[in-house]
């Protein structure tokens, strides 16, 4: 079984030092590629050469580059060009994360729809695929989409944790979902058990969104409460549950779409166990 975890924090501090025990766990669990995530310039710089450095056969880590919307108002003059020069480097295979998020409102809202635009223009000019962030700002991101859409070759909701009328509109504009240990949260994901089963085959994507979101039906939990890509699979077991799919089956289908969004290369079954 391979597995393929489309969105991995591993600039943040807590992997410090640590980046090769955690790969080698997630190997051991199936994991067998990943997209780190970017989200400021200096973070998605960061995401590449990590995946420069761990990545000697340059088949399995990946990132995106992109200014979330908590960094949206650090827009300066030289973020376009900075992003666009990052963009063009092979392992970079997203614009992201970026989009909107009137959860927190960390930047002021205007400044979030900017950037966000900004960046979707630039995913348009280099025909690359989105990796989109949406907290309580479906209605919003939806309409800015609209003007972009036909022209993007393909946008992911990353850790999608809304409600079936937003799903079914982001369906409706042929957007990819990525779900996370959300999921396995009893106070507030439950509602995704039902609504898992309604995304269809080649749409549906897989994601720790580590170290965060460590998801809270894993046993034993780990000391340091922290997420990491090898818990993967325990996603994976809460979103078989729910479509009434087998794991089997859940990882070959999101594996092929996660491979396909991202154009990541087919990893060889010898190769994947060499390491
Ligand atoms: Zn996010």
């Amino acid at each position: 079984m391979q597995l393929i975890d489309i969105g991995v924090n591993l600039t943040h501090p807590s992997f410090n030092d640590r980046h090769t025990d955690v790969l080698d766990r997630a190997r051991a669990a199936g994991v067998c590629q990943m997209i780190l995530t970017g989200t400021s310039v200096s973070e998605s710089q960061q995401a590449l050469e990590l995946c420069q450095q761990l990545d000697s056969t340059g088949e399995r880590l990946f990132s995106t580059a992109g200014i979330h919307p908590h960094d949206a108002s650090n827009w300066t003059s030289d973020t376009h060009n900075h992003l666009k020069a990052l963009l063009k480097e092979p392992s970079v295979r997203a614009v992201g994360e970026c989009g909107l998020d009137f959860n927190r409102d960390f930047s002021p809202r205007p400044q979030q729809e900017k950037a966000l635009e900004l960046q979707l223009a630039l995913a348009v000019e280099l025909q690359l695929p989105v990796f989109l962030h949406e907290r309580d700002a479906g209605e919003r991101l939806l309409s800015i989409l609209r003007e972009f859409r036909d022209h993007l070759p393909a946008a992911v909701v990353h850790c999608f944790t809304g409600e079936k009328d937003t799903l079914y509109r982001y369906l409706d504009m042929d957007l990819h979902i990525g779900i996370t240990g959300w999921i396995c949260d009893e106070r507030r994901g439950s509602h995704l058990h039902t609504l898992v089963r309604e995304i269809p085959r080649g749409r549906l994507m897989l994601e720790s969104d580590a170290p965060y979101l460590l998801p809270r039906t894993l046993r034993p939990k780990p000391k340091n409460n922290r997420n990491e890509p090898a818990f993967l699979t325990e996603v994976l077991r809460e979103v078989s549950l729910h479509r009434g799919e087998s794991e089997a089956i859940l990882a070959a289908h999101t594996t092929a779409c996660a491979r396909d969004f991202f154009r990541l290369p087919n990893v060889s079954e010898a190769n994947f166990c060499e390491q």
